[in-house]
């Protein structure tokens, strides 16, 4: 019997603000511990928060980014809770009323496009971290770090509208890119900026119900999620077909072992004691922010690709490689205006450069005239390569470089002599008539010679070679 996989994720991500989502301490990362907090995040008695405006702009750019309804009203909610690094004993987060419901991100499969729902987008504050800091008199201790306290968070929902781990893949992937298209977030996931927690269950193929769902955690990396995916959905069918069931649980996923072990059970599960924030008013937003806000979304990854895919002419996957990054596209795009040659060759070119290209280290001029001097045939392929790198070590023009380092082809003036003299010797009617002032022909001739090289003589050389020999 067939088992299908059903799957939604729950995305993390951590909104790229210079403060924090309720004080205006620094997000930045990698400050001493501690450091970064204020009695507002630390949590002191008495204290109130205040709303980060950029916060919400941020969600409200994503909805829209995301074809999600904002909500006209949304409330925030503390999720009570105690641990170490959480020094108010709860979190503030938005629950009943969320900021953003009902929108959706499309993802291309093999050709055909897929639809993933997203149910809400909501707003929270990230807790503190724990540093274990080995044995200390005796006992293990841990020391707690509030720096990340109040670092404002977005959560993204998906519906359980996905079916593959590979699908799982491109969904987050496709989420992440928009996000950082959005400059909304830095998208980094080793970094824990944008985290994701996978909920999976499998029915039999053609059951409207859904199973018995998991939830995962602990995947650092899209892979992850995807092998993290792949081991559950084995184990779940495997467990059914033994005659057993799946209970509802939440799994951590071990990475080195590539397996996903039970972390708390469903009787284990907390219950958290939502209710309205009494230090938060309702957060009231109005259509024609929101329409403001419409108006600063750019070009999104999905358009991009389509858009490059036909406007140039490319491969559907090099449009998507480009499309990687916002910088990536542009920059091929004004490669691609410096030189009108053929686009897929530039594409090839700013695929290979992608590092230093996103780093800043090339300009668009250098790729588009390596792209043509190798469409005129003045340099190699090879010579392309060693011409790129030199660009990007020094900085310099690559033609500047081509020519002080004699990169162009055939450029001994010896061997291109001895082509052009067999050249004007077996094309004595064209040297008659050039004598007699038919300048034009000189062209006749610099072809003879790239002709007779394959292409590979320096043309401007070939030019005074035979300018000073039939003169
Ligand atoms: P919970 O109340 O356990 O948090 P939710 O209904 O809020 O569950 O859903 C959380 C996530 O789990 C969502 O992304 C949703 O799409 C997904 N989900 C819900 N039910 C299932 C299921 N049976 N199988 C797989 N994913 C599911
Ligand atoms: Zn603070
Ligand atoms: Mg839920």
């Amino acid at each position: 019997m067939g088992f299908e996989a059903v799957i939604g994720l729950e995305v993390h991500a951590q909104l790229a603000t210079e403060s924090k989502i309720f004080c205006a301490c620094s997000t930045g990362f990698g400050a001493p511990p501690n450091e970064n907090t204020c009695p507002v995040c630390t949590g002191m008695p008495g204290v109130l928060p205040v709303l980060n405006r950029k916060a919400v702009e941020f969600a409200i750019r994503t909805a829209v980014a995301t074809s999600c309804r904002v909500q006209s009203r949304s409330v925030f909610a503390r999720k009570n809770y105690f641990y170490p690094d959480l020094p108010k004993a709860y979190q503030i987060s938005q629950y009943e009323l969320p900021l953003a419901v009902s929108g959706h991100i499309d993802i291309e499969r093999n050709g055909t496009t897929r639809r993933i729902g997203i149910t809400r987008i909501h707003l929270e504050e990230d807790a503190g971290k724990l540093v274990h800091a080995g044995a200390f008199a005796g006992a293990q201790t841990s020391l707690a770090d509030l720096n990340r306290c109040s670092v404002p968070l977005m959560e993204i929902v998906s519906e359980p509208d996905i079916r593959t781990p590979e699908e799982g893949g491109a969904y987050l992937r496709r989420l992440r890119d928009i996000l950082v298209y959005l400059e909304v977030c830095d998208g980094n996931m080793e970094e824990g900026s944008f985290r994701c927690d996978a909920n999976v269950s499998v029915r039999p193929r053609g059951q409207k119900e859904f199973g018995t769902k998991a939830e995962l955690k602990n995947m650092n990396s899209f892979r992850n999620v995807e092998k993290a995916l792949e081991h559950e959905i084995r184990r779940q069918i495997e467990l059914i077909e033994d005659g057993g069931a799946v209970v509802q649980e939440t799994r951590l996923w071990d990475a080195d072992a590539g397996v996903t072990v039970p972390m708390r059970g469903k009787e284990e599960a907390h219950d958290y004691r939502y209710f309205p924030d009494p230090d938060l008013l309702p957060l009231h937003i109005d259509e024609a922010w929101v329409e403001e806000l419409r108006k600063t979304i750019p070009e999104l990854p999905g358009e991009k690709i389509a858009r490059l895919a036909s406007r140039y002419g490319i491969p559907r996957y090099d449009a998507e490689l480009l499309s990687s990054s916002r910088l990536l596209a542009d920059f091929f795009e004004a490669s691609a205006a410096a030189f009108g040659g053929n686009p897929k060759v530039t594409a090839n070119e700013c695929i290979q450069w992608k590092e230093a290209i996103v780093a800043g280290r090339l300009s668009p001029e250098t790729i588009a005239h390596v792209v043509e001097d190798r469409e005129t045939g003045t340099i190699s392929a090879t010579a392309s390569k060693t011409l790129v790198e030199a660009a990007i070590g020094t900085g310099k023009p690559v033609r500047q470089i081509r020519d002080e380092k004699g990169l162009t082809q055939i450029s001994d003036a010896g061997a291109l002599e001895a082509i052009a003299d067999k050249v004007i010797a077996g094309n004595p009617k064209e040297v008659e008539s050039y004598r007699a002032g038919k300048t034009g022909l000189l062209s006749f001739f610099v072809g003879q010679i790239m002709k007779e090289t394959r292409g590979k003589a320096n043309p401007r050389m070939v030019q005074e070679v035979l300018k000073a020999k039939l003169g």
